[in-house]
């Protein structure tokens, strides 16, 4: 284990559950498909963020904090889980949120992830694109500071080397239930965003000796923009647990080409991924990360990139609630 030495809070129900998905594999016809379940995490409807808070949190905690401040777009589910972790710890959380989407709909400024900040009692500032939100976030906690509280950032998407341990030990756990449940996995597939969730998978496996190859599917920036942030984060967080160099820069692989039009808009693609794992298996998948990284995993899987006689995992990084602020946007055809 790499991680006994940091502040840590509970947050999170774990080990999440490692599931076959027999009647999507069927339907593809490809490799056995897996799905590792940190949607559930349990934590305000569960996602990837609450590993990370963990952490994040427990360092929060060390220093005191009463407030955190974090950043994240409108339909943020790390803002939603990060809400959700100061409620447990009862700490305030002022949110800066990002209007990242082109034209949001009613549902998309007021339900999803949005309702549930508010009913969290979150303080939402809301902000421009291209926001410099760590210049806004230092303005808030100078604010915070001289009325006498203590304020802890969060960056966006807990993506710091202390956020991504929470993913060095969901790397980990993965290993320990492959040993256990005698499965071997030829490839990994997750959504990458803000670099913490690949990053810490890449320290955790790596910094364990397991090869197994990491495929990030990205949802915002081009691949070589991507891949540097990860490489940049995993770097950073292989020193911080005692393992530098563990992770190579040819190792960090981001496949960028199931964006669409940007962050945050939908894509007939992710339209079908969203359909077809709710209709095949009865799971929820979101819009913005898990809807896209599918998309992707299926387009790998027509095309033949991964053996037919394989077993994949997707991460499952949840989001769902993100649904609800896309219900005029989805075709249910
Ligand atoms: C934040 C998020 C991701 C991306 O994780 P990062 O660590 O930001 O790369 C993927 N899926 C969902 C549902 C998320 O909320």
């Amino acid at each position: 284990m790499l991680l006994t030495s940091f502040p840590r809070v509970p947050l999170a129900h774990l080990p999440t559950r490692l599931e076959f998905l027999p009647r999507l594999s069927e339907h593809l016809g490809g490799p056995r498909v897996w799905v590792k379940r940190d949607d559930c995490t349990g934590l305000a409807t569960g996602g990837n963020k609450t590993r990370k808070l963990e952490f994040s949190m427990g360092e929060a905690l060390q220093t005191g904090a009463d407030t955190i401040i974090t950043v994240g777009a409108v339909q943020s589910n790390h803002v939603r889980q990060t809400a959700a972790a100061a409620c447990k710890l009862g700490m305030k959380c002022e949110v800066l949120l990002e209007h990242r989407v082109a034209e949001p709909s009613e549902l998309y400024r007021n339900s999803g992830n949005v309702l549930l900040d508010r009913i969290f009692g979150a303080n939402l500032r809301e902000y421009a694109k291209g926001t410099d939100f760590d210049a806004a976030m230092d303005e808030i906690a100078d604010e915070i500071r001289a009325d006498g509280g203590t304020p802890y950032i969060v960056p966006g998407g807990a993506s710091n080397p202390v956020g991504a341990l929470g993913y060095v030990g969901c790397g980990e756990e993965l290993l320990q239930q492959c040993r256990e449940q005698e499965i071997q996995f030829d490839h990994l597939v997750t959504a990458t965003g803000s670099a913490g969730t690949h990053a810490g998978l890449a320290v955790g496996l790596r910094g364990n000796g397991s090869d197994l190859p990491i495929l990030g599917i990205g949802v915002n920036a081009p691949q070589d923009v991507q891949e540097e942030r990860v490489y940049n984060l995993a770097c950073e967080t292989a020193g911080l647990v005692g393992k530098p160099g563990c992770v190579s820069r040819d190792d960090i692989i981001a496949d960028c080409n199931y964006i669409g039009p940007g962050y945050g808009e939908p894509t007939d693609a992710m339209n079908e991924a969203v359909l077809m794992l709710a209709r095949f298996e009865g799971l929820l998948f979101d819009p913005v990360y898990s809807g896209k990284a599918l998309a992707g995993m299926i387009d790998y899987i027509r095309k033949g990139r991964f053996a037919k006689d394989s077993d994949i995992v997707f991460l499952h990084t949840g989001g769902a609630a993100g649904l609800f602020a896309y219900a005029d946007n989805l075709a249910l055809t």
